[in-house]
């Protein structure tokens, strides 16, 4: 199987017990282990392929405990450092009652931001097949040079180079300068994965329709693909387009589903590329990546929610009984 090497960060989200209340009144809060790369390697690694993960961790209890998280997951750690000052990033985040997420971040600055170009696996990074990343590694230096170095590598090595943006709009100073740095990287990917929400930020327009998503367009771009939650997702190639719908599950938590999902697809083309231009082939693994989403959805928390191939292909019998 072809290696899948997710870069960028890993952190712990700080959850409240109690659900619908601002960070404020949280009674008290449960370690819930993320970071969306990272979510994506181990997502890759529970559906039975490979991944190794790069990028940067504290010196301390919780670095070791998510070092050791990625390894029970069956996820190289070869990419992995280990910064001796700065610690490992958490953020606290609720849903409040009105539906709106809270996010209180602890980076100033946290070791993932720490990662010099220098500290990069170079070999583990052009054994890749597929190199995913987002944008949170692009926010600030030394780390958006070792993320610019690492793409170069991969894409020099041959890897199909796979973005998730991931927004995360309070770590950026401003919307223009997430908006600049998310698309300053856009014509380097040839599988780009934007929620509706990020489509409409990405391009300032208050529409999610077809001729939005190809405003976005480039030429070295294979797939881009626009997940709608339970709406599932959009997909645009070259030579097609078209969706494909999300299965219908009692959704508790969706921390993580459009991680899954990446996951999901990444680890079907990592060993043949050339189902995203064969659009049976493509649909086909779009309705797994779908199938893992909403599986994803169904329990509190992003890893521990992510299913395995069995799980995956469990719903997906059931939704077509
Ligand atoms: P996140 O940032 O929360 O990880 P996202 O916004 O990137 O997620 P979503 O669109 O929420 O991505 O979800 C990804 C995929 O997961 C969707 O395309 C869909 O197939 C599945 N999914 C998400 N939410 C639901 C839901 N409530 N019911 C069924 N499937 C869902």
């Amino acid at each position: 199987k072809g290696l899948v090497v997710s870069f960028g960060e890993m952190l712990i989200d700080f959850v409240p017990t109690v659900s619908g209340v601002s960070l404020a009144e949280a009674p008290g809060f449960l370690k819930a282990p993320g970071g969306a790369p990272a979510n994506v390697a181990i997502a890759v690694a529970r559906l039975g392929g490979k991944a190794a993960f790069v990028g940067k961790l504290g010196d301390d209890e919780f670095g070791l405990m998510l070092a050791g998280i990625l390894k029970k997951n069956g996820v190289s750690g070869d990419g992995l450092t280990f910064d001796q000052g700065a610690r490992t990033a958490l953020a606290f985040v609720t849903l409040k009652a009105d539906g709106e997420r809270e996010f209180m971040f602890y980076r100033n600055p946290s070791a993932d931001m720490l990662l010099t170009p220098d500290e990069l696996n170079l070999d583990l990074i052009r054994s890749a097949k597929v190199f995913h990343y987002g944008s949170i590694s692009l926010i600030v230096e030394p780390c958006r040079s070792a993320h610019l170095k690492a793409m170069e590598e991969a894409k020099k090595a041959g890897a199909l180079l796979s973005y998730d943006p991931n927004l995360r709009l309070p770590l950026w100073p401003s919307a223009k300068e997430a908006r600049e740095q998310i698309l300053s990287i856009w014509d380097k990917a040839e599988v780009i994965k934007i929620s509706d929400n990020e489509l409409e930020f990405l391009t300032e327009s208050n529409t999610v329709d077809d001729a939005t998503a190809m405003s976005l367009w480039h030429s070295n771009l294979k797939l881009l693909l626009v997940t709608l939650g339970d709406h599932g997702c959009r997909y645009y190639t070259k030579n097609f387009k078209g969706s494909v719908e999300a299965f219908k599950v009692n959704a508790v938590d969706t921390t993580g589903a459009g991680d899954s999902f990446v996951g999901a697809l990444l680890g079907k083309i990592v060993d043949d590329h050339s189902i995203i231009e064969d659009e049976p082939r493509l649909k086909e693994a779009l309705k797994f990546a779908n199938a893992c989403g909403a599986i994803t959805t169904t329990k509190k928390g992003a890893i521990p929610a992510l299913p395995t191939e069995a799980e995956a292909f469990e719903l997906i019998k059931k939704a077509s009984q």
